[in-house]
């Protein structure tokens, strides 16, 4: 089960996603909730956590998931946050019940993961791309559109014909219309470049 603790909180959060199962996990921590209570409400013990990129609204409570659970830190190699475990681009981890791939997608951050899972057909995206086709600012530092245009490419590639949903780091989850989205949001970034 992928649940967003951030779905109803009024602050200057991402979304984060409990996902439950075997490898109990939590997708970006969010920012300025108590995400840890939260966790607690759903009975859960944490085992690891996966950085999406370290824009601060993404990783705000992670010290105070460090402080409450026992978990393992994991992000991208490269990152420059303090990780238990760095990804390389196509490593694989499990998260929830399922086996995620992760993909190094920069463009609106350096050091930005899309995770998918080849046998549920489920895409964390972080910031790259939004439900309604929109995609990751590309006017902070670290980032540039080119960059991002071929990693909207490459996770449309590597997820095609596959995708079942996305969950964005910002907004609603996107399901029936989550490949047109991705082919979506290349256009617009393409075009207004
Ligand atoms: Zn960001």
């Amino acid at each position: 089960m992928i649940h967003n603790l951030a779905a109803d909180v009024q602050a200057f959060t991402s979304n984060t996603f409990l996902v439950t199962g075997q490898q109990c996990t939590l997708v970006d921590t969010g920012s300025n909730f108590d995400v840890v209570g939260r966790v607690h409400d759903h009975g859960s013990a944490l085992d690891r956590v996966v950085i999406t990129h370290s824009h601060p609204d993404h990783i705000g409570n992670l010290g105070a998931v460090r402080d409450a659970f026992d978990v393992d830190v994991v992000g991208f190699d490269g990152s420059d946050l303090e990780l238990d475990r760095g990804l390389a681009d196509e490593q694989t981890l499990q998260i929830g019940d399922h086996e995620y791939t992760a993909y190094h997608t920069p463009g609106h951050a350096r050091d930005h993961l899309c995770l998918h899972s080849p046998a549920t057909g489920v895409c964390f995206v972080g910031d790259l791309v939004f439900a309604n086709g929109g995609f990751g600012r590309t006017d902070l530092e670290g980032a540039d559109r080119d960059t991002l245009v071929d990693s909207l490419k490459r996770i449309s590639a590597v997820t095609d014909g596959s995708l079942q949903e996305f969950h964005a780091g910002h907004g609603p989850a996107s399901d029936r219309a989550a490949s047109k989205d991705i082919e979506r949001a290349i256009r617009m970034a393409q075009q207004d470049n």
